[in-house]
């Protein structure tokens, strides 16, 4: 009601500075009285109201678009798909990075601090450096448990989940395997988790987050029966990677796992680890040999030197090649990288 007054206070200003001269007196500023003659009383009526609305309806305004921090980004392309205007997305990993070993960056925490949202892929993927930094950013909105942390792996059945969970030895997955989003039918899931999130936070725009899900869901739904051509190719066919992220992806393609260049997740390979791994990739035929992007090609070189084998190179985030920059792009990259290699 001050600032009705105040603005009524403001109208023998019009014609000249009429929204300045009103901010000035709200401002504590005195008008300056007798300069104009009064507007009309329609006209005056309708900019009041004008004005009035807008002091109402500035603050709700300055929250519409949602702030989300993705941690990869193939998250923040599926973000983008669901929110569209709605949101603006910022991921913190590049896609040639390591998930478990992205720095503690320290530009990462103003992003915290101001997002409305984080979505991460969970089961510890991030454990190198989310939790230290979402501390750091004072920002409790976004803390595991809130409406503004969304897990997106709550939606995903999850793989090689271990009886002993525990992080001895430097394990990597203490969770379960938390590389599900290479495989497309998870990408279903992601999109239902994001949604979800989304429209958690912001329930008057559910029905868009909803509709633009289902278009999205579609377009994916529509490359996976593309993508059939290229799963008959690897049907059957052992491999081997790296890391251990191949469990989801192995399943969609119908590859059979034979090992991985580290004896557990982040644990470099000894000597003899990697002398056992020729060996057992010989006798049991292995062809393809899958290098994560973010790992040197010196030892899958060595191995498919050693063995025949060929080398896939795939990412295990998107952003990481100029074909793989939305989940769509990422997803077909590597499906096309593991096919090349079966022929
Ligand atoms: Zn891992």
């Amino acid at each position: 009601m001050k600032n009705l007054i105040a603005l009524k206070k403001s109208f023998p200003l019009w014609g000249k500075s009429r929204v300045c001269a009103g901010m000035r007196d709200i401002l504590g500023h005195k008008p300056l009285s007798g300069l104009r003659p009064s507007p009309p009383k329609g006209e005056r009526v309708l900019a009041l109201s004008f004005l009035l609305a807008l002091f109402l309806f500035t603050p709700s305004l300055s929250f519409a678009i949602l702030k989300v921090v993705t941690t990869t980004p193939d998250l923040a392309d599926i973000t983008r798909q669901i929110g569209g205007d709605h949101v603006k997305v910022t991921s913190l990993a590049k896609g040639t990075e390591d998930i478990h070993a992205v720095p503690q960056r320290p530009s990462f925490v103003p992003l915290l601090n101001q997002a409305d949202a984080v979505v991460a892929i969970g089961m510890e993927a991030e454990h190198a450096f989310l939790p230290a930094l979402s501390d750091v950013a004072q920002n409790p909105h976004i803390l595991p448990g809130q409406p503004g942390y969304i897990d997106v792996s709550e939606f995903v059945h999850p793989m090689d989940v271990a009886s002993n969970l525990s992080r001895a030895e430097g394990e990597l997955h203490p969770q379960g395997n938390p590389h599900y989003n290479s495989d497309p039918r998870n990408g279903l899931l992601m999109a239902d988790a994001i949604a979800a999130g989304l429209s958690r936070l912001d329930p008057t725009n559910a029905e868009t987050y909803r509709t633009r899900e289902s278009h999205f869901k579609e377009e994916l739904s529509g490359k996976m029966k593309e993508w059939q051509n290229l799963i008959q190719k690897t049907k059957g066919i052992k491999m081997i990677s790296h890391h251990r992220d191949m469990a989801y992806l192995a399943d969609y393609m119908g590859l059979i796992i034979v090992g991985e260049v580290e004896p557990k997740p982040g644990i470099a390979p000894s000597p003899k680890h990697l002398k056992d791994l020729v060996e057992r990739m010989k006798s049991e035929n292995v062809r393809i040999i899958v290098r994560e992007v973010q790992y040197a090609e010196k030892t899958a070189q060595w191995l498919s030197d050693q063995t025949g084998a060929k080398i896939a190179t795939i990412a295990t985030m998107g952003g990481a090649f100029p074909d793989s920059q939305t989940y769509i792009g990422f997803v077909e990259h590597n499906l096309k990288a593991i096919a090349d290699a079966a022929q």
